[in-house]
């Protein structure tokens, strides 16, 4: 087997040091067994998250000396505004300084107290987004995706009758809109089919109902609609795209990941209410409408990142060193979450792990456990990633305890992933020897970024 040969070459690049085995294990101890507050300067192989760790192009760099940094109408924000329109096919954007930015615009204007938003499966800060103003967010995923091991190719796929449920148990007044992830992160990674969307759209059309996507995967999504759904095999992938967004009202978008930058963020829609309240409110939060917290040159980054991020040659090799990495540890039987998904591959940390209690944090345990042993960084998604229940104030223990190995765009070459994958499969072959985590401190928003924990 081999990876994928990269559709790039290299043109400058950044040291980096190996920690030795002392080192290795006082940072960890240092960091509180959380891998969020481990220094970079002590990571050789930087999987914690496909945010903003994407390498630029020479062409999003030259962008970057094109920056219009003026207060008001700067050229960048109209490139990006073209970008969205040619891509995505929304009439308005509004930029923001990151996806959650515009999470909270979008959000906080269309959730009122006590209302539910129903989404194919919840993520960190959207969850807290829609909380934030008295909403809840409900998972609204097929079954499927709470089996990792269950081959179904769209495991991000909205069930048609769990919504129908939160509509007859709630009644419509209570719903504040309807979610989609793309590429849905917290189930692995995993797509939503362009059927689904589409039958969505019509349920919705009955109910009148809104759809907000977060599109922020949406081009790797894009790419497995081309993959795996009939009739898409060979659509042109920004063609696809236009599709997906075709069926929401509009969306809000974390540039960080497919746009293959750095920073960056915005919310766009065809919705003039939508686009009315949001363009108003960005201006008390983020900044003027155009730039939202941007600096120019990073809207021109954004701008050219959002066309190559959907370019299929590219997606292609992405896609598939991630496939690579996943391949190479479930050759060697270490459980992962199947299909292998579009950004990371998700270990299954209850089936790696199988003699802790889920109050030992087995997801936790094992990516503090990776780094120790090849300074590999990776985060934890699991029952400390989803908190606690707001009523009751326990932990819930989700189906899915997973450690992701989440691969930075156009960072890392395939030999990467191989001494990844060495240390993973050198760790399942003595997990016994793996003891489970303490929660000794506990912030009360997001507690995965800041909890620290002890070895039991
Ligand atoms: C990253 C992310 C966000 C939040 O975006 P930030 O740019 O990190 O603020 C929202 N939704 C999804 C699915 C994400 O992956």
């Amino acid at each position: 087997m081999k990876g994928p040969v990269e559709p790039f070459k290299i043109k400058m690049v950044e040291h980096v040091g190996m920690p030795d085995e002392k080192r290795r294990i006082a940072a960890i101890r240092e960091a509180g067994y959380n891998t969020f507050l481990l220094k970079s300067e002590d990571v050789f192989i930087d999987l914690l998250t496909d945010s903003g760790t994407s390498a630029m192009s020479d062409y999003q760099w030259s962008g970057m000396l094109l920056g219009d940094e003026a207060y008001a109408g700067a050229k960048n924000f109209y490139h990006l505004e073209k970008s969205v329109q040619d891509v995505l096919g929304y009439k308005y954007l509004v930029p923001t300084h990151q996806g959650r930015g515009a999470e909270h615009l979008m959000y906080s204007h269309l959730v009122k107290p006590g209302q539910i938003v129903p989404r194919n499966m919840y993520f960190t800060t959207s969850k807290l987004h829609v909380e934030l103003p008295g909403g809840k967010m409900v998972d609204t995923i097929i079954d499927e995706a709470h089996d990792p091991e269950n081959e179904y190719p769209f495991k991000g796929n909205v069930d048609f009758k769990k919504l129908q449920a939160y509509i007859d148990n709630f009644g419509l007044d209570k719903i504040a809109f309807v979610n989609v992830e793309m590429n849905c992160n917290m189930s692995g990674g995993q797509p939503v089919s362009m059927q689904n969307l589409r039958e969505l759209r019509k349920i919705c059309n009955e109910y009148q109902l809104k759809i907000i996507f977060d599109a922020t995967r949406s081009s790797e999504n894009a790419y497995f609609i081309r993959e795996r759904e009939k009739g898409y095999e060979s659509t042109p992938i920004i063609d696809i795209l236009r599709e997906m967004m075709s069926y929401s009202d509009g969306c809000i978008y974390s540039a960080k990941k497919d746009c293959l930058v750095n920073i960056g963020g915005f919310l766009a829609t065809n919705d003039n209410d939508i686009f009315e309240a949001t363009r108003n409110m960005v201006v008390v939060y983020e900044g003027l409408h155009t730039y939202g917290g941007m600096a120019g040159r990073d809207m021109e980054a954004v701008a050219r990142g959002l066309r190559e991020g959907a370019q299929y040659e590219y997606l292609k090799y992405r896609i598939n060193q991630v496939r690579y990495l996943g391949d190479l540890l479930k050759d060697e039987g270490v459980p992962i979450v199947k299909p292998i998904g579009g950004h990371g591959v998700f270990i299954n940390a209850l089936k790696f792990l199988p003699h802790l209690e889920r109050e030992q944090w087995p997801a936790q345990t094992l990516s503090a456990a990776i780094y120790e042993d090849s300074a590999v960084r990776s985060m934890e998604r699991g029952a400390v990633s989803k908190g606690r229940d707001k009523e009751t104030g326990e932990n819930i223990f989700p189906a899915l305890e997973l450690v992701r190995l989440t691969i930075p765009r156009r960072v890392y070459t395939n030999s990467h992933m191989e001494y990844t994958a060495e240390s993973v499969i050198r760790l399942f072959e003595k997990r016994e020897t793996i003891r489970g985590l303490k929660m000794v401190y506990e912030p009360e928003y997001l507690r995965f970024f800041q909890a620290r924990f002890e070895k039991l």
